[in-house]
């Protein structure tokens, strides 16, 4: 049995509803006025809760406050953060059914869509026998990730304002937008947040405790060609999307996302566009180890190099713009923030499952703002589609576990005394 939380599960359903679709297209913040909408709607639940000091910063992130319980002032400051859009995936109409009792082996119908959760097709649902679990109707996607987060954030909230026996310190909460188009945490404040240390909730299933991620960058290779009737071309023509396939060839077969697991890094040929006359290629390249990473890119680089020199002229062109780095190069110097997750998860009785994220997290921006910033399980499982699920009694354990972090934290300080 897991300990039941009131009102998580009415706000999960409440928000899931609410579309919330980020859009890269988009050059406001957040990007969709939908979103904002939501954070309006949000920052008016948080006062209703009872949390202090709620304010929209400029870069979209609703940040709100708790007060200590206890009066030690050598208590860490936690912040706690969730982000509120969904993914690229239809996230309007959003029509979540609940199936009880789930026997850990039926297929699940999702509505009348044809769509259905097999457990054939996806194994994990084998683990949730007993639980309850929330599914889409199939038509969109759920948005566990990360309404998910955002529930068990406002549920932890009002939990520890109704229960002033639990001994905490401060704690901070952050709802931000725009996290699934990579640029949510850009400018987030870590100042004015004003934590010591910081755990995102968006992780996957129970246990998830990441601390580690990718180094990430884009790659833009625009390749001038030379283009003349096919008839007359011998000795002329330089075809650029040639020039293209040139270049993807020249990079190593065995680097590419579908064939590389764990720490192995990748250039992944996300779009290639164009015609005899002129061609691009956009990649993403990926590594945990920053030494590969700034590897790939120079051997990005000397290809290009290597392929203007044989050229009549330089005709590719290369641009390199870093996305976000691996945020385990920073965590490795606070391991007691990573340790804290562990321990009350342990305390929970749930196992941590520590893992290198293949990805990134708004983590990984705020780690290298200057606030450690690891990531916790939310719950949800087959995130960014239709077959998106998340099991209720997983998310009250991350309710759970949120508590065991802050009450540990304030007891280790009793201790110290
Ligand atoms: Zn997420």
């Amino acid at each position: 049995m897991t300990k039941t939380y009131d009102g998580l599960i009415d706000r999960f359903w409440r928000y899931v509803q609410m579309d919330t679709q980020s859009d890269e297209q988009s050059s406001s913040t957040p990007s969709t006025a939908k979103q904002q909408d939501f954070l309006d709607a949000l920052a008016a639940e948080l006062a209703t809760v009872g949390l202090t000091n709620i304010r929209q910063m400029p870069d979209g992130y609703l940040f709100a406050d708790l007060a200590a319980t206890v009066a030690d002032k050598t208590v860490p400051k936690i912040g706690l953060i969730a982000h509120v859009d969904t993914a690229d995936f239809n996230g309007h109409g959003v029509a979540p059914q609940l199936v009880k009792n789930y026997d850990g082996q039926s297929t699940i119908p999702l509505g009348d869509s044809g769509y259905v959760l097999d457990p054939a097709t996806f194994p994990s649902l084998k683990k949730y026998a007993g639980h309850d679990l929330i599914t889409t109707d199939g038509q969109t996607l759920l948005g566990a990730d990360d309404k998910a987060g955002v529930a068990e954030l406002v549920t932890l909230a009002a939990y520890l304002i109704d229960h002033p026996e639990i001994k905490h310190g401060p704690v901070r909460f952050a709802f931000g937008p725009d996290e699934e188009i990579g640029r949510g945490a850009d400018h987030f404040q870590v100042a004015d947040f004003d934590a010591d240390f910081a755990y995102t909730v968006d992780g996957g299933p129970l246990g998830e405790l990441e601390w580690e991620t990718f180094n990430a960058a884009a790659a833009t290779v625009t390749i001038q060609g030379q283009n003349v009737h096919p008839g007359t071309a011998k000795g002329t023509m330089v075809n650029a999307l040639q020039v293209g396939i040139d270049f993807h060839n020249a990079l190593p077969a065995d680097q590419r996302p579908e064939v590389t697991t764990d720490r192995a890094g990748f250039f992944h040929l996300i779009a290639m566009t164009g015609t005899a006359d002129q061609a691009s290629l956009h990649y993403i390249i990926r590594d945990h180890d920053r030494t590969l990473f700034e590897e790939k890119k120079a051997r990005m680089a000397s290809i290009a190099d290597q392929l203007n020199a044989d050229l009549d002229q330089d005709r590719i062109e290369l641009a390199v713009q870093d996305q976000y780095y691996n945020m385990g190069d920073r965590l490795k110097d606070h391991q007691e923030v990573v340790a804290l997750a562990k321990r009350a998860m342990v305390a929970a009785g749930i196992e941590p499952v520590i893992e290198p994220v293949r990805g990134g997290t708004d983590g990984s921006k705020i780690t290298f703002l200057g606030l450690p910033t690891p990531n916790l399980f939310a719950g949800g499982e087959n995130m960014h589609g239709r077959f998106e699920y998340v099991s209720k009694q997983v998310m009250e354990q991350a309710v759970t576990v949120l508590i065991g972090i802050l009450t540990t934290a304030a007891s280790d300080r009793a201790v110290d005394q």
